[in-house]
């Protein structure tokens, strides 16, 4: 590495550091390129990316299909806001229910702006079909989840950090257990004022919890059963990142394109983001049927750039790269084998416990405290070994990989993961 590109990063990394808010603790790593499974650092340097931006990079970076319907699209027309019809939306919204078997889309940018979406339609629908008494509606979720960061999110999260000093919260929900459908049965039955269940079919950020396998149809029939909302959050677990086109497969239209699973759940609300774009733009939704979405009648919620040319057009070709390269498929074979070769090491190791998912949303445990930096220094050097990855809650890696890989990258990647972790081991 010469100064001169030494010096390129550290320069990157100062001026975030000095005119930035610092909000976020980054790897020290400074990307300037992507191209499918790879990213490089300012100095050339080649790098698997095993987060994905979240699962926002699903389709893998910067995927030819994807950004040149973008260009296409920027080049014609960018914004006309909602104040007046554009010619895309209505093609994209015809889209993406027919993809995902709903009736009807409300389309934002981000994925907390979705959940927030997802909550008011919830209270209105409580309100004016339910017939809850205005301000009273109830909605249910769950200890150590993740909805984004806005005051109403935070309001319901139990991460300190996400919360402390942002008060005062948000009233109206209800925190019960992951994973317990005894707390959710006894949280609907409390009141007759529950309009919703939100959920993560896998909790990603707390660390890839998986609920028990039946948890999730056995929720949804407790909601419906009591004229309860069932909402799934899958800004993270959709567009395929798990095997399935939803991690609730719901009642999409892929199943030629995925087999069935064994919990065929459909949601009343579904909100998805990050990949619904193929991370190249801030794309999410919120899907549900006339009797939900009705109850939104015009001036009662938007958003300047929601529903706009660039977004419609970049989430159509996001969706059919999904369709088009088998994406579903190919994040459930590669996602067992990872978990297969990864016990075999982890069946002779003392550094790391145990490794847990679905498709290609994974996660190991490291064996050490919550407060240890040693998943911290893993990641370190598996970055210094060519693959970004980075630690969710102190001693839990997330590995998720843009699911455009190949069995034999995922082979390489395997290989310098344990390697990396052999340097750890005692
Ligand atoms: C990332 C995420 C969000 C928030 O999305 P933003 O685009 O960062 O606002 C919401 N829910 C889940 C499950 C997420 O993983």
């Amino acid at each position: 590495m010469s100064v001169l590109e030494k010096n390129a990063a550290n320069h990157a990394i100062a001026l975030e550091d000095q005119y930035g808010a610092h909000n976020y603790h980054p790897l020290p790593v400074v990307l300037a390129k992507g191209e499918g499974v790879y990213v490089w650092d300012v100095d050339g340097k080649k790098y698997y990316d095993f987060l994905s931006a979240y699962s926002a990079v699903n389709q893998g970076h910067c995927h030819p299909t994807i950004i040149g319907a973008m260009i296409e699209q920027a080049k014609t027309l960018t914004l006309t806001s909602r104040a007046f019809y554009n010619d895309k939306l209505g093609v994209y919204e015809e889209y993406i229910t027919k993809y995902f078997g709903f009736d009807k889309v409300l389309p934002m940018n981000t994925g907390a702006e979705a959940v927030e979406t997802a909550i008011k339609i919830c209270r209105k629908w409580a309100y004016e079909k339910k017939g809850i008494s205005e301000n009273d509606a109830q909605i249910i979720v769950c200890e150590n989840n993740f909805h984004g960061r806005t005051t109403t999110i935070i309001s319901f999260s139990n991460d300190e950090n996400a919360r402390k000093n942002f008060g005062p919260y948000t009233a109206g929900f209800i925190k019960i257990a992951y994973d317990d459908l005894d707390a959710l049965e006894k949280a609907i039955k409390s009141s007759k004022n529950i309009a919703g269940f939100l959920v993560e079919p896998i909790q990603g950020e707390a660390g890839v919890y998986m609920p028990s396998s039946d948890y999730l149809a056995k929720a949804q029939k407790l909601c419906k059963d009591n004229n309860v909302l069932f909402i799934a959050d899958e800004v993270q677990t959709g567009i395929a990142r798990t095997g399935s086109i939803l991690a609730v497969c719901g009642n999409c239209s892929c199943e030629n394109a995925c087999e069935k699973q064994e919990t065929y759940v459909q949601p009343d609300v579904l909100i998805l983001g990050k990949a619904l774009s193929g991370g190249v733009y801030p794309v999410s939704a919120v899907l549900a049927n006339d009797e939900i979405m009705n109850v939104i009648k015009p001036g009662q919620h938007g958003s300047t750039f929601g529903g706009n040319p660039v977004a419609a057009a970049v989430a159509i070709a996001a969706l059919d790269v999904v369709q088009d390269e088998n994406l579903t498929q190919n994040a459930r074979k590669l996602g067992n084998l990872f978990r297969s070769e990864l016990n075999k090491y982890i069946e002779t190791s003392s550094i790391v416990s145990l490794v847990r998912g679905k498709g290609l949303l994974n996660a190991i445990v490291i064996n050490d405290t919550e407060e240890s930096e040693t998943a911290w220094n893993i990641c370190m050097k598996l970055s210094e070994n060519g693959l970004l990855a980075k630690p969710t809650h102190g001693n839990i890696i997330r590995f998720a990989p843009p699911l455009v890989m190949t069995e034999e990258q995922l082979l390489d990647c395997v290989s310098i993961i344990t390697k990396t972790l052999k340097e750890f081991e005692k």
